[in-house]
């Protein structure tokens, strides 16, 4: 009761507003700084510390002083200068002494130690600051408001250090302003109500209130001077931490080279997307894209180049999706895009296509041409699958199916492809268990000389026999092979296996081994071979590699080094199943070819289809005025060997004279120098 009645019979209620709204900003900006100093580490602690207790002290100190000067006792008052400045100096030490404490390791104690002395320094400023307080009457003090007014002090100042700690204070600093503001202000005025002067008759009471106003404005200024410094210093500091922390989540979450997401945000999108959908959001789609042909571009023209193709690559996809579709690289030459609210398989069809269309055009960069594509897998989530792994899985298997069926096109997830994606997993699998175990042979299918029907030599076929699968086809695993890099340990086995055969074979006998576009160019083709030969001692005319045009078109350059060299050992060199693939005259002319080899898929149509018919004719003239030999594959019947025999095909192979046999076989049936379609 006392001290309502003195705050609002006793007081100039302009001052004490003033003082109120000095304590608030002043708390409020005090607060901050004091969160800073707390959490500040080694040497910076005391830099915070220091700006933060001239700030606090300062405005504590002036919110005393204005409000004392708001108190009008009625008698002349004068004050005291040098305990006026040391009542100042108290309360900045005591607030730094008090801040300092408050790091504390355990809060409780950091409370009621770094609170506790901050509730001190301010009560011991205020009493400081009344002795101070000269007033021409008789003063006379009542200890229980001293003591309450202490008791508030150190509560509500260990209550506000206390929140401060709690964690809370980043998210709620008014809760810790809102208590230091009570320990100050019930300090003051609770200490005020002790404090009481009765005029002594004699002495005057002149009219001060006016310098009083004037000396409250000056002292309110300056202090938001110095809070005001204090909150810049603040903010500065922070707009430097919030840069510096947007640039590392930037960089976090984004790709260096090309400034797509990477593949950490791609995922934490991902999930909160599927989260949503769960709790009934909007549907979207999955798009993985994955570049085809990017690795012999990298390889060919450099890693530098091959950067500046996937910035290209990132710039059409981001100009092919809608601009809130999300587009991430997740891998050297794998991009998603989540394209949000897209749950319409023929909106998300067009976008595939879209996507695939500007990335199959020609990369022109520093006058070089890069011609890459692009394979797309899709999973729409409208058809329940929420979960994020799923997802990813989901499509996976629709990019894989999107190579499968030839690249360069977009296929949608479909619960039956999961089981052939398995499958292909347990293949993989089960092949690089064979090369380990060894479990690969070569057979020989004889290859003859269609007027004499003499055996010429033979083509070496390689056969895994697994024991799981039983004899496995190379048409269906060398593809595979060459996907995982196991072709060259399988082609170097048939290679050394099918030279090291044809060794025992009488001399007049060739071996022809087929060689994969991946062996080739991996620029030691030539020296293998060399070092075979040698091991071997076969002769090397006596050794014919089958290459196929696939290797030639790959990068011509580096085929047509690979075949020179070869060919200066003195092996011949086959061109394998031609008119399958894009049958160029120009290689012909271009690379040192000296036989060719119809695909056996024209020549099992043969006699009766025209179309086959005019092919094979067209290619044993070829042939012969390019002054190369020609052999027919896959003769069948003997209708087939008539047809090929009138078009003067030199050699021929084929199930009607043997099929492939194995290395025992062969040297039996060459030994024996039978020849004809009864030999096998
Ligand atoms: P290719 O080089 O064109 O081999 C000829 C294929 O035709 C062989 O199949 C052979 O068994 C088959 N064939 C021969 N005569 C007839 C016939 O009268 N009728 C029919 N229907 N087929 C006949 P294979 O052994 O399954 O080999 C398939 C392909 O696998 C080969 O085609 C070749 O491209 C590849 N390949 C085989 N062995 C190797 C190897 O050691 N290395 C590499 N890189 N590829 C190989
Ligand atoms: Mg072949
Ligand atoms: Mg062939």
């Amino acid at each position: 009761m006392r001290v309502l009645t003195c705050l609002f019979g006793e007081h100039n209620l302009a001052l004490v507003a003033l003082a109120a709204i000095l304590c608030i900003i002043g708390s409020f900006v005090s607060v901050q700084l004091f969160l800073r100093t707390i959490n500040a580490r080694g040497g910076s602690r005391f830099h915070w510390c220091f700006l933060a207790s001239v700030c606090a002290g300062a405005s504590i100190w002036a919110t005393h002083f204005i409000a004392m000067l708001g108190y009008q006792p009625g008698v002349r008052v004068t004050f005291d200068a040098t305990l006026t400045i040391v009542s100042a100096v108290i309360a900045i030490a005591g607030v730094g002494t008090g801040l300092m404490l408050s790091s504390l390791r355990n809060r409780w104690l950091a409370a009621l130690c770094g609170g506790g002395t901050i509730g001190l320094a301010i009560s011991a400023m205020h009493y400081v600051g009344m002795f101070a307080y000269r007033a021409d009457g008789i003063v006379t003090w009542l200890p229980g408001y001293v003591a309450a007014s202490l008791a508030c002090a150190v509560v509500f100042g260990a209550v506000a250090i206390d929140r401060l700690r709690a964690h809370d204070g980043d998210r709620h600093p008014w809760l810790p302003t809102a208590f230091l503001v009570l320990a100050i202000v019930m300090l003051h005025f609770v200490g005020m109500a002790a404090f009481t002067v009765a005029p002594i008759a004699g002495f005057g009471s002149g009219p001060q209130s006016e310098v009083f106003v004037a000396m409250a404005s000056a002292i309110a200024m300056a202090a938001l001077l110095i809070v005001g410094t204090g909150l810049s210093t603040y903010l500065v500091e922070m707009r430097t931490r919030t840069d510096a922390q947007d640039r590392l989540h930037h960089i976090a979450m984004h790709d260096t080279l090309t400034g797509l997401h990477n593949r950490h945000s791609f995922n934490s999108e991902l999930r909160r997307k599927s989260h949503r959908l769960s709790k009934g959001g909007p549907p979207f789609a999955l798009i993985m894209i994955d570049l085809d042909r990017f690795k012999p571009v990298n390889d060919t023209l450099g890693h530098p180049y091959g950067d500046r193709v996937l910035k290209a690559v990132a710039s059409r996809l981001r100009k092919a999706v809608r601009e809130h579709d999300m587009v991430a690289r997740i891998g050297g030459d794998e991009f998603a895009v989540l394209a949000d609210g897209a749950s319409d398989p023929i909106v998300v069809g067009h976008l595939a296509e879209r996507i695939v269309e500007v990335l199959s055009r020609p990369f022109v960069i520093g006058g070089q041409s890069a011609e890459i594509g692009a394979s797309v897998g899709i999973t729409l989530t409208s058809d329940g699958a929420v979960d994020a792994d799923a997802l990813i899985q989901q499509v996976d298997v629709a990019l894989y199916h999107a190579k499968e069926e030839g690249r360069g096109r977009h296929s949608f997830f479909d619960p039956s492809l999961t089981q052939k994606l398995l499958e292909r997993r347990r293949l993989e699998a089960d092949l690089r268990r064979a090369c380990i175990r060894e479990e690969f042979e070569v057979f020989f299918q004889p290859v003859l000389d269609t007027q004499s029907r003499e055996f010429i030599g033979a083509e070496a076929l390689v056969r895994w026999r697994s024991a799981e699968r039983g004899m496995v086809s190379p048409a269906v695993f060398i593809p595979i092979a060459e996907e995982l890099g196991l072709v060259n340990t399988i082609g170097g086995m048939v290679l050394d296996r099918a030279c090291h055969e044809a060794a025992s074979w009488p001399d007049h006998l060739m071996v022809a081994v087929n060689v994969s576009p991946v062996q080739m160019m991996g620029g030691r083709l030539a020296t293998d071979i060399a070092q075979v030969l040698h091991r071997t001692g076969l002769a090397p005319h006596r050794l014919e590699i089958e290459i196929t045009e696939t290797a030639l078109v790959a990068d011509d350059e580096l085929a047509l080094r690979s075949l020179e060299e070869v060919r200066a050992l003195g092996v011949k060199i086959s061109l394998d199943d031609f008119g399958t693939g894009y049958s160029s005259l120009s290689y012909l002319h271009r690379f040192p070819i000296d036989r060719i080899k119809i695909d056996g898929s024209f020549v099992n149509k043969l006699p009766t289809d025209a179309g086959s018919a005019s092919i094979v004719r067209a290619i044993a003239q070829l042939g012969a005025s390019l002054n190369m030999q020609v052999t027919a594959e896959g003769i069948e019947t003997d209708d087939q060997y008539s047809f090929v025999a009138e078009q003067g095909c030199g050699h021929m192979q084929g199930f009607l004279f043997n099929k492939p046999i194995d290395a025992k076989s062969a040297a039996k049936l060459f030994a024996s120098g039978s020849s004809g379609r009864f030999a096998a």
